[in-house]
């Protein structure tokens, strides 16, 4: 069992991170490329965007996209588009996410990058005087400072000196290893992260809730440092050995041991430990550098980790009993309709008159159940995000995002603490998946 570090073994206040991401945006963005000062005094504000949204670098706008990916609600600057106005301006409403246009927003990382967007769109359009670049450029500028304060330490920094605000500590999720290991599973991890930096977080939130052993060392069979993710999975990068106690590497020249390693490649991985792609599960919490390129490289099979389903089932089920009312009313609406249709073709077709009338009352009955609905879905929308709505769906489709994981996670959880809570020998079966004309 494979685990990614950051945001999968380890849990983030994410709300803290993606506050701290947004300074060290603004704070890179006017410092070197000489945005308006203006942009330092953007507040964060966590529920302007969700997971999954793509950004349309040229015009401007943030999307949110449905499994086919036609667009099912949009945004300019923090003003949402109407649905016409959208049509207009999206003629065919299916995006192409190949193309260099869009930018998909896909990590829970990036709520700041989608935000911080957002805003710098809504005052560039409401103070034409202040100097701002195009769209496309303020899109890349705002991903490029997001990935240097990665690279350059600025996140990482500022992390490590204050665990406490950014880290949470889970002790039945230790305890779930513990329990895992115990059944014979073999743990290991691949992390991005460098190792002091991966040694530093392992000895706040994993060695002190340890029962059966002495520290992280013992319990992980493996743990590979600076991973390159998505390149470990699909490249023949050389593994180094760290020695954990200074810090220090040597070249690898035989089979992969118990121990700590920098780089590597996940072909080597699965050939040395003698396993069957099949045979390791990785969860991880990033669907392109985690999920998707694993599960069509090397056949392991996959969890993904989706912070905000947690909340997203919650408000499921208290929207349950509005959904139901809705159910029960498209079912009154829906021999209306049929009725209207068949009087409307009658009467083009000529044969009755003096329908008007019939068709009159009928549309009368129409409106006002779908008046009830629509405030109805207003009333179930107010439970979710209350700019984009769920992560899951957009509108009665699965959203994009969602679709990305049926297709590439073999299964999916809020966090790994519940994935441990069930039985090491627990075999998950995929629900029977009604089709169309089967409904
Ligand atoms: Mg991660």
């Amino acid at each position: 069992m494979g685990l990614d570090m950051d945001h999968t073994l380890i849990r983030y206040n994410v709300q803290e991170f993606e506050k701290l991401s947004h300074n060290v945006i603004k704070e890179k963005l006017v410092k070197n490329r000489n945005y308006p000062a203006v942009v330092l005094d953007l507040p964060f504000c966590y529920d302007l965007a969700i997971r999954g949204l793509v950004i349309d670098r040229q015009k401007g706008n943030t999307l949110k996209l449905n499994r086919h990916s036609a667009i099912r609600a949009s945004n300019h600057g923090l003003k949402s588009i109407d649905f016409k106005t959208q049509q207009k301006i999206y003629k065919s409403t299916y995006i192409d996410l190949s193309d260099k246009q869009y930018m998909a927003v896909d990590t829970a990382f990036s709520i700041s990058l989608a935000t911080l967007f957002s805003q710098i769109v809504e005052i560039k359009e409401n103070q034409p005087d202040l100097k701002f670049p195009d769209f496309a450029t303020i899109a890349d500028d705002v991903l490029n400072a997001l990935d240097e304060g990665h690279r350059d330490g600025s996140l990482k920094e500022t992390v490590k000196k204050d665990l406490k605000r950014f880290i949470i500590k889970e002790p039945d999720m230790v305890a779930g290893l513990e329990k895992f290991k115990k059944h014979g599973k073999k743990i290991f991890i691949v992390t991005n992260s460098d190792f002091h930096y991966t040694k530093l977080l392992l000895d706040y939130a994993i060695t002190p809730f340890l029962k059966d052993h002495k520290s992280w060392l013992d319990l992980f069979e493996i743990i590979v440092t600076s991973a390159q993710k998505p390149r470990f999975f699909h490249d023949d990068l050389k593994y180094l050995k760290v020695n954990p106690a200074d810090g220090t590497m040597t070249n690898v020249n035989e089979k992969l041991v118990p121990g700590v390693y920098q780089g590597g490649s996940a072909q080597v991985f699965t050939r040395d430990l003698g396993l069957e792609g099949d045979e390791i599960l990785y969860i991880g919490d990033h669907i392109y550098g985690d999920i998707l390129r694993l599960k069509k490289d090397c056949g392991w099979r996959t969890a993904m980790v989706i912070e905000e389903l947690a909340d997203e089932v919650k408000s499921n089920q208290i929207a349950e009993p509005t959904n139901q009312e809705i159910e029960i009313l498209m079912k009154k609406k829906e021999p209306l309709e049929d009725d209207f249709t068949e009087i409307m073709t009658k009467k083009s077709d000529g044969f009755i008159d003096n329908l008007d009338a019939k068709l009159e009352a009928l549309q009368r009955q129409i409106t006002e159940i779908d008046l009830l609905i629509s405030n109805l879905i207003k009333k179930q929308q107010a439970l979710y995000n209350e700019h984009w709505g769920q992560l899951m769906r957009a509108g009665n489709e699965e959203s994009y995002f969602a679709y990305q994981v049926d297709r590439y996670a073999c299964v999916y959880t809020a966090k790994l603490g519940d994935l441990l809570e069930l039985s090491p020998r627990t075999y998950f079966r995929a629900p029977r998946r009604p089709l169309a004309h089967e409904v």
